[in-house]
Order: structure tokens, then C-alpha cells, then sequence
């Protein structure tokens, strides 16, 4: 299996490099955005909760999301490996997703890329983002930087995490989607 830990600021190009990543690989995607906006979408008591934390622009609690992808990870799939999307952000989360996998999956965490993208370029790109996604968290430039500033706050340590274990490879995010989508292929093959 192939275990890769998708990383990068709100902005940065995630979810359309998983897209292409599920596409080459046979991956399953696991995102937590997503999943918490299912939830609110469908007034789910955990959308309800979820929705209190994600207006303001901060991490919704690590229980809360750890239990959500457990649940997850547990869903039969025949895809050949996992892209988790916007998780682990904490350490927490980190060490739980190590523990996931080994014990659902009998696996580890291969890689974790990284997307680079400067603050200013991100900005733009999700007021943009904002003009016709409808959602709430994006179309407020506080409410923006508050997401970029408590990301950098709160994932720097999951970075350093997967630095200490010589799994972090950093990718620029700035530039044409597919020629992205080839330096991360690359790592891929490195890892397979
Ligand atoms: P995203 O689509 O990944 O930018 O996520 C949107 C929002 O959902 C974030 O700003 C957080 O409020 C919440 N969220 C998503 N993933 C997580 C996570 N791993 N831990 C805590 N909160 C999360």
C-alpha cells in the first residue's frame, strides 16, 4: 500500500493534486474538510459542532477528528493506498494517525508532502475560491488569515515530526497544476 500525508496551507492546491495523485495511484482520499462539510451539509450533531469551530477559523477539536477518520480508514476500499488530505494538523494527530494505520491497516505512513505556497498568493487564490464556492470560510480575508496564521501555528509541529522520521519532502506549489502533479508523481515512485 501507499500512505501518503497530503500537506500544505488552505489554498495550496491540495485537494485538486489529490485528485490527479487518486487518479495515478489508485488512491482513496480521506478528507477531513470534506467530511466535516458533508456533516454540516446533512446537520449531523457532529456537522453541528464542527460548523462552530470552522466559521471562526480554527482546528475543530482532535478527538472529534481523530474518531471521524477512524471511522473512515475503517470502510472497505480496494484502492491500493490512502492520501489523507488536511490531516494530521497537530501532533496529536500525528501520533494517532501512526497508530491507525498500523492497526487497521497494518501499514505506516510513507510519505508526507508538502505543498509550499506564499501567504499572499493563498489570500488571493481562496477569495477567489470564495466568489463561487459558497463557503463561509473563505470569503472573509480575517477569517482567511486567521486559518493560514493558526495552520503555520499548529501544523509546524507535524512537520517537524515527519522531518525527525526523514519522511517530509517539500514540493512549490506555484506553477502549472500538471507540472505540480509531475514532481509529486516523482516522489511517489520513490516510495512504491
Ligand atoms: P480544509 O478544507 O482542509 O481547509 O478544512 C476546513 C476546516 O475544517 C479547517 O479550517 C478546520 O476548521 C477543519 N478541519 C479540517 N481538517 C481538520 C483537522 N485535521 N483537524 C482539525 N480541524 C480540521
Amino acid at each position: 500500500m501507499i500512505n501518503i500525508v497530503l500537506f500544505g496551507p488552505p489554498g495550496s492546491g491540495k485537494g485538486t493534486q489529490a485528485q490527479n495523485l487518486i487518479e495515478k495511484f489508485n488512491l482513496k482520499q480521506i478528507s477531513t474538510g470534506d467530511l466535516f462539510r458533508y456533516n454540516m451539509k446533512n446537520d449531523t450533531e457532529l456537522g453541528k459542532l464542527a460548523k462552530s469551530f470552522i466559521d471562526k477559523g480554527q482546528l475543530v477539536p482532535d478527538q472529534v477528528t481523530i474518531d471521524m477518520l477512524i471511522d473512515e480508514v475503517k470502510k472497505p476500499t480496494d484502492a491500493s493506498g490512502f492520501i489523507f488530505d488536511g490531516f494530521p494538523r497537530t501532533a496529536v494527530q500525528t501520533d494517532a494517525l501512526e497508530g491507525i494505520v498500523k492497526d487497521v491497516l497494518n501499514d505506516n505512513i510513507d510519505v508526507c508532502l508538502s505543498l509550499v505556497v506564499e501567504d499572499e498568493i493563498l489570500v488571493k487564490r481562496l477569495l477567489k475560491r470564495g466568489e463561487t464556492s459558497g463557503r463561509a470560510d473563505d470569503s472573509n480575508e480575517n477569517v482567511i488569515r486567521a486559518r493560514i496564521t493558526e495552520y503555520y501555528a499548529k501544523t509546524a509541529e507535524v512537520a517537524e515530526l515527519y522531518k525527525q522520521q526523514g519522511k517530509y519532502v517539500e514540493i512549490n506549489g506555484v506553477g502549472e497544476i500538471a507540472e505540480i502533479s509531475e514532481k509529486l508523481f516523482a516522489e511517489v515512485e520513490k516510495i512504491k
